[in-house]
Order: C-alpha cells, then structure tokens, then sequence
C-alpha cells in the first residue's frame, strides 16, 4: 500500500513538474495574470531591485462621484504604469516599478464614488502595484502621468467610469473573463510566475534529507492583520526565518522558504513551490485577529485542511486568509480549478493523515512553550494547505488583536520557545515517519 501510495504521488508531481518545465520554455504570459507578470519594464532585474533611488508618491487621493472617479497620485518624476481591471471581485490593477510610498496613515480606507477602498505596496522586487476595489463594474476611461506644471509635482491619473457587467467582461483580456477558464494544464503553466520559480534555489539532486518548506504569510502589498505598527507580514517573516535557522542548524533537513524578504506570493504558487520541490512537509505561519465586536480571543492554533470548517471561527478564518490573493490584486479567475483526479484523490488521503498526525505530534510539543487557544486544532478549506501530495498545516501562531499575544509575538524569547518546539515536533514527526515507511525513495 504503501508503494502504491508513493506511486501514486509520483504521478501527481509528474503532472506538476511537466508543467514546471513547459514553464522554462513558454514565452511572454499574457497580459492580466497575478503580479510577476505585471508589466513594469525596469522592474524584475537585480540592478532596479537595488538602487535605493526609487521614486517616491507624496500623496493620493481620489474624487468624484459613483458615475465618474478620479484617482490621482503625487510622484517625484514620471514612471511607467499599465492598469487593467480584473472580474469576480470587481477590482483595478495598477502595475508600477517600484515606489517608495510616503502616504499618510490610512490613505486608501476610504470609499468614494466607484472606489470602495485601495491598497499599495511592493508585489515583486522592482515592482509596486495598486489595486482598486471597484463598487461593481467599470471601465478605465482615463489614464496618464502628467508632467510637473503650475506648482504641482507629476501625476499618475486614471478615471473610473461605470458599466454594465457584459461590456465589463467584454473589456478584460481574453484569458481573464470569468466564462472562459483556462484548461488545468494551460492555467499551470501561465500562472506559475516567473519569479518565483527563478528565485528558488537548485535541489542538489545527491541530498535525501526530506524538504520542509516554511511559508510566512501575506507579504509585500498584503499586509494581513494588523495591531497599532504590527503587521502580520512582519510577525510572521521573523518567526518563519527564525524556523529556518534553527531547523538548518540541525543538518537533518533542507528547508525552502516560500519567501523570505516582505514579498507578495500568491496563494497557489506557495503550493507549487511545495509540489514542485517535492516536499516533505509545508508548513504556513500565521498571526490572526478577532474583530473587537467578537470578542478577546488568545494562544496559537494549528490547522489542517478540509472540506468543511470545524466550527464557525476557522471558517471565518480561512475565508480571510484566502483573500489574500485579492487583496493584492491577482486575477481570480485565472486559478486553475482543483484537479480532480482520482489518482491525486488517493493520494491525498494519505497526506491528510501525515497532516493530521503532524498536526497532534506540533500541539504536543508546542503547548508545552507556548500559549495555546482552547481549541488548539482545527480545519478549514485554507488554499494555502491543498497540495494533495504535501503534508500541509497551517499555524496561527497567535492573535495579534490580544494584548498578551502580541507581547509573545514581539518577544525574541517567546519566539525561540516556540521555534524550539516545532522543531522538535518536526523530529518526531520524521524519525516515526521513517520508521514506519521503510527505507526513503
Ligand atoms: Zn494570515
């Protein structure tokens, strides 16, 4: 059985590396994909990543009313951009190099006219992207970079205007309506970006040790949740690279990290990064939030994938951390659908029960060191966890709208305690696994 088992996930990396490779080979991606392929000429080369002299926004701000409205953002000098509108949420995507963003506090929380809110940040290095979340349908009517002139600096422009849905979908690249989406082979290989596969470095292909891959959440223009000038990206980054360290130090495993810099990666190419490497056990680190009209709730929670959500909070949960792929503007409709192979199906059964036993093997150790919420183990439908060949969990490693929590997460002390003890979970959960499947591939 379990053989067969292995066999069968082989077949299941076969697909997905077959696709990484047509990857090395395909030519220009089309236009209105997730970030990497956003089209900032200067962005993706290391020279643009590293000159510090990036320009700058001084402000935004946007006018008008639910018909007709005007984005306008300050700058230094003029840049490039490319803005496209993207379906199912209703969002604008606007592509820029990299900006240093010098906007008051809040700029963007607040709705006007056809614009519920925006975002901006970093997607990629040398390249910054703003995304629009649109009221409901419109068209980009308008969009240039005025020069400086009468006192004011250079301008980034765009009018939104409103209309139906079907002229709407009419205006989106072809690949990006919602009513044609592209087969799972064809969807693999255009949305697996470029930069992320080029930024992981080669496996020697001599190392047997197994492959964990650390996955801090959120990143770049994604922020996730956030208390006072915490931010989930940044608790969570420090804690993923700390991980790393400590689990380097003990030469038993390779570790990949899903990103190790305040980078935007979305959702399914955190996954791919898993398959295509191959790895033995993925592990997502997360801080969360209880809204306050929820409550006060605290300590660390560890969560497998399912179908259906335990209870109400994990579903709350995995919902907010799937949004992390529209928040930062990445074309929904564009994902490839679940693959629905009966082979894989098999598979992922026997991974559920690697996940689940890791799961128990992590909450042991870590309740222990660490604070734990009172119903430390929990399921949900979290993208992050599906590849059906990896062992996957999910840690929120405490709730950054607690008081207490977020002294831990802040603490290098806390830190090291609960590092300590996913590394020793690791070690168990390697040295029972060896053990009961023989001799490695
Ligand atoms: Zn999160």
């Amino acid at each position: 059985m379990e053989n067969r088992a292995k066999h069968l996930i082989f077949l299941g990396c076969g697909l997905l590396c077959a696709a990484a490779l047509a990857l090395g080979v395909a030519s220009a991606p089309s236009a209105a994909e997730g970030p990497p392929e956003g089209q900032p000429a200067p962005a993706a080369s290391a020279s643009a990543a590293s000159a510090p002299n990036f320009p700058i926004a001084s402000g935004a701000r946007l006018a008008g009313d639910d018909k007709q409205t005007r984005f306008i953002l300050d700058l230094d000098r003029k840049i490039e951009f490319r803005a496209f509108p993207l379906a199912d949420p209703y969002r604008v995507v606007v592509d820029i190099p990299q900006v240093n963003f010098q906007l008051a506090a809040g700029t963007g929380s607040a709705a006007r006219g056809l614009v519920k809110a925006f975002r901006y940040g970093l997607v990629m290095p040398g390249g910054s992207r703003i995304v629009f979340d649109m009221t409901g349908p419109v068209k980009i009517a308008n969009s240039y970079v005025l020069d400086a002139a009468n006192g004011q600096p250079p301008r980034l422009v765009l009018d939104f205007e409103q209309v139906d849905r079907t002229s709407f979908v009419q205006s989106l690249a072809p690949e990006s309506r919602p009513e044609l989406k592209p087969s799972i082979s064809e969807a693999t290989t255009a949305t697996i970006p470029a930069v992320t596969t080029a930024a992981l470095p080669p496996v020697a292909a001599t190392d047997s040790r197994p492959l964990i891959v650390i996955d801090p959440g959120h990143g770049g223009i994604d922020n996730g949740t956030q208390s006072g000038d915490q931010t989930e990206k940044n608790l969570v980054l420090g804690f993923g690279l700390a991980l790393r360290d400590r689990i380097e130090k003990s030469g038993k495993y390779r570790v990949v990290m899903t990103r190790s810099d305040d980078t935007f990666i979305p959702l399914n190419d955190r996954v791919k990064i898993a398959r295509s490497q191959s790895a033995a056990l993925f592990v997502s680190i997360h801080a969360d939030a209880l809204p306050r009209r929820e409550g006060d709730a605290q300590g660390a929670t560890i969560y497998t994938v399912s179908d259906k959500a335990s209870d109400a909070e994990a579903e709350r949960l995995a919902e907010a951390e799937n949004k992390a792929d529209a928040i930062a503007g990445v074309n929904l409709t564009d994902e490839p659908t679940e693959v629905a192979d009966i082979l894989i199906d098999l598979a992922q059964r026997e991974t559920k029960t690697f996940s689940n036993r890791f799961a128990r093997l992590l909450m042991d150790e870590m309740k222990s060191t660490v604070r734990m919420h009172k119903h430390p183990l929990k399921s949900a439908g979290f993208r992050v966890l599906k590849a059906p060949d990896v062992p996957s969990v999910l840690v929120e490693i405490g709730y950054v709208s607690n008081k207490g929590d977020l002294e831990h997460l802040v603490s290098e002390n806390w830190r090291n305690k609960a590092v300590g003890s996913m590394v020793q979970a690791i070690d168990t959960f390697f040295s029972k696994r060896l053990a009961t499947a023989g001799p490695a591939k």
